[in-house]
């Protein structure tokens, strides 16, 4: 199975991923996380990303899709794999379809502006290996610290309050029309985000086990 999960900034992409590997056994590729690992080695792809992710703007078209592309050729995505977070843009919908690649679900998280900003602000991440936790709906059990690696959880750059409405605004222009490109090619299941993050979690699997009907 090939799947994509879209949706805003926040709307839990990164926690559904997870749970869709666990039940298909499938990798994830985020490409933030690609994205901050490679800035944080301080590699020549991390120099072209880091002053567009810290201001809350895509990165360019042709870097994502040349991350997407290396990843996708690797051996433990021969099964299939979750995109989380690509494409972002009509362009990489276009440039996933061009490589060849047959998409079978686009899972399209829908969360309101509002509950949106309200989840980034009490975000944190661990600075060692990018698990998310936040204040209100996920605390870690001991506080600042990651219940993974035991690393220090920080606040992501673009999390600021400032950045989060760009962020929004950038979703809204650039990322929604991706939408209506996986409605028309009838593969989008919409998924309304839940209070509960087990309850989302179940509308999830819900639309995977879904034959052949999306919405839209
Ligand atoms: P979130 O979904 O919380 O915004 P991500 O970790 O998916 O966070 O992405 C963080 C940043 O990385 C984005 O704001 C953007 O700058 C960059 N990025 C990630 N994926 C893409 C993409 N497909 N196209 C362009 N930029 C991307
Ligand atoms: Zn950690």
């Amino acid at each position: 199975m090939k799947i994509i999960l879209l949706g805003a900034p926040g709307a839990g992409k990164g926690t559904q991923a997870e749970v869709i590997c666990k039940h298909l056994n499938i990798p994830t590729i985020s490409t933030g996380n690609c994205l901050r690992e490679a800035v944080k080695n301080g590699s020549p792809l991390g120099l072209r990303a880091k002053a567009d992710m810290d201001s809350g703007r895509l990165v360019p078209d042709d870097v994502v899709i040349g991350v997407v592309k290396d990843r996708i050729a690797k051996d433990d995505c021969a099964k299939g794999y979750i995109l989380d977070g690509f494409p972002r843009t009509v362009a990489q919908a276009e440039a996933l379809e061009a490589m060849g690649v047959e998409i079978d679900k686009v899972i399209d998280l829908e969360v309101p502006d509002e509950t949106i900003k309200r989840r980034l602000s009490g975000r944190r991440v661990c600075e060692g290996c990018g698990a998310s936790y936040h204040l209100d709906f996920k605390p870690p059990k001991q506080e600042g610290v990651c219940d993974a690696c035991g690393r220090a959880l920080i606040i992501r750059r673009d999390d600021e309050p400032a950045t989060v409405q760009d962020r929004l605004d950038v979703y809204h222009r650039q990322t929604e029309p991706v939408k209506a490109f996986y409605a028309a090619r009838g593969k989008l299941y919409r998924v309304e985000g839940q209070e509960q993050v087990e309850d989302t979690s179940a509308l999830v699997l819900k639309a995977l086990e879904a034959g052949g009907i999306s919405e839209e």
